[in-house]
């Protein structure tokens, strides 16, 4: 867990690709007009860096562009203007650059009014690449593999940090951080990238419009502009924090009508770590000790889905709240499908992980038939209706265990397409590929559709 990307290291080989992908492009700089240099020397490197980002770290990855909860929209409008405002005053509080940073600052000043100058590729590049480029990366790759990394405060404030770095310098690391918050949150809540991007554009269009109209400089801000007093300006930041925390009852209000919590009935710790990890953010699993359940599930079926039901319907029927249960085993064909429904228990009531594989290995001693399956069924109760849902990957019993990873029969079970056991895989890939997280994904479709 801790080595799975996005380290910090990632990161910052994240950046190297950036500024290595500039490199090619400034040699070009003599004999391209300086605009359309700064808006390309942008956007190919960052195209770029997002591309191998993504074949690196981030093979699978989808991007969501869904504009699912429109009628947030003035709410996320006035938010985002408030946290323009809290951004700048962070700037402001800032000590005046001198020296060294005084370069930097002025620098940094005749690039961005280099940009602002040119209407149409200044707006192309400030209000649309920079929003649509900076959300694929940071929200839609980074936080998004933070997110299931970390719990959800920590995985926004890593990337609003990472945000902040990006932009190489004192004065838009704060206001990119503070703003990472805000991109950050609505990417959490709605896993769509639609939110960030319009929140992005609005404040970059805004700051590009008003360079337009009223020829405020670039990065200082509107402080001096709207206000000759000081006292005025601190009112209207407070009233800024004031608006941020109201906005963030509601919109917490809002989106717990969209979240799903859902009681995972089962005991097993192996199983609660992998489904954790494999389930989307708006379903929210609580577990059978929230419910002061103390009991042990009976699980005396004769099928997968008997037990299934059987150990949801022990939950849903007496505590009343939605579930979800799931029974597992491994279908050997030369044995019939066994251990199957009996996988827990396949070498007595109360055998170890160990015992039941030894078993299953001296049953396949000279069996040259070796194929075999997972299969997982989950059983849901939801809204007091139930549902089965199914994922299976086929393989191949290994002669011996091989592998440290995993639990149960892992260290046996070849999957289909591989070399290595279940248990030599990383869990990351085993997540992505296992019979439990195909039914999963099935969940998640049902939720969808509800
Ligand atoms: P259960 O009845 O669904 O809890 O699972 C039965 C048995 O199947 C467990 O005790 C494990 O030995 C095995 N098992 C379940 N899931 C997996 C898995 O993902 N990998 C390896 N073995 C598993």
């Amino acid at each position: 867990m801790k080595n799975q990307f996005p380290r910090f290291r990632d990161f910052l080989i994240i950046m190297l690709f950036f500024v290595v992908f500039s490199i090619p492009l400034s040699l070009l700089q003599p004999i391209i007009p300086s605009n359309w240099f700064i808006l390309l020397n942008y956007v190919i490197p960052m195209v770029l860096t997002i591309y191998v980002t993504r074949k690196f770290f981030n093979k699978k990855g989808k991007f969501n562009f869904s504009p699912k909860y429109l009628d947030l929209m003035p709410l996320i409008i006035v938010l985002s203007y408030a946290f323009l405002i809290v951004g700048e005053f962070t700037v402001f509080l800032l000590p005046k650059p001198t020296g060294f940073f005084k370069e930097l600052f002025d620098m940094l000043n005749e690039t961005l009014e280099v940009i602002f100058k040119n209407k149409i590729l200044g707006f192309l590049m400030v209000a649309v690449a920079a929003p649509i480029l900076e959300e694929i990366l940071f929200r839609g790759i980074i936080l998004k593999s933070l997110l299931k990394k970390y719990h959800p405060w920590k995985a926004i404030l890593y990337s609003s940090i990472a945000f902040g770095i990006f932009h190489l310098n004192p004065w838009q690391f704060l206001y990119a951080m503070v703003l990472g918050v805000l991109l950050g949150y609505m990417y959490w809540k709605t896993h769509s990238l639609f939110y960030p991007i319009f929140i992005h554009f609005l404040l970059n269009g805004t700051a590009f419009l008003m360079a337009q109209l009223v020829d405020v400089k670039p990065n200082e801000g509107f402080v001096d502009y709207w206000t000759h007093n000081l006292s005025q300006y601190y009112v209207l930041v407070a009233l800024a924090l004031l608006i941020i925390i109201i906005s963030y009852f509601i919109l917490e209000k809002y989106f717990s009508k969209n979240t799903k919590v859902l009681i995972l009935a089962t005991q097993n710790p192996h199983k609660i770590q992998e489904i954790k990890k494999i389930l989307p953010s708006y379903i929210r699993l609580k577990m059978l000790n929230d419910l002061g359940f103390k009991g042990k599930l009976k699980e005396t079926g004769q099928t997968l889905e008997e037990n299934a039901k059987q150990k949801m319907r022990q939950i849903a029927v007496p505590y009343d709240v939605d579930v979800i249960a799931d029974d597992t085993g491994l279908e050997v064909e030369a044995l019939n499908g066994l251990p199957g429904v009996f996988s827990a228990r396949y070498d007595g009531e109360n055998a170890s992980y160990q015992q039941n594989v030894d078993k299953l290995l001296k049953e396949m001693q000279g069996v040259s038939n070796r194929n075999a399956k997972f299969r997982t069924v989950i059983a849901v109760s939801y809204g007091n209706k139930e549902y089965l849902l199914e994922g299976e990957i086929k393989g191949k019993i290994a002669e011996e265990p091989r592998g440290s990873y995993g639990f149960g029969y892992d260290s046996v079970f070849i999957p289909e397409t591989y070399t290595q056991t279940f248990a030599e895989l990383k869990p990351e890939i085993k997540n992505k590929i296992s019979h439990r997280s195909k039914a999963l994904k099935k969940l998640k479709e049902l939720f969808d559709k509800l």
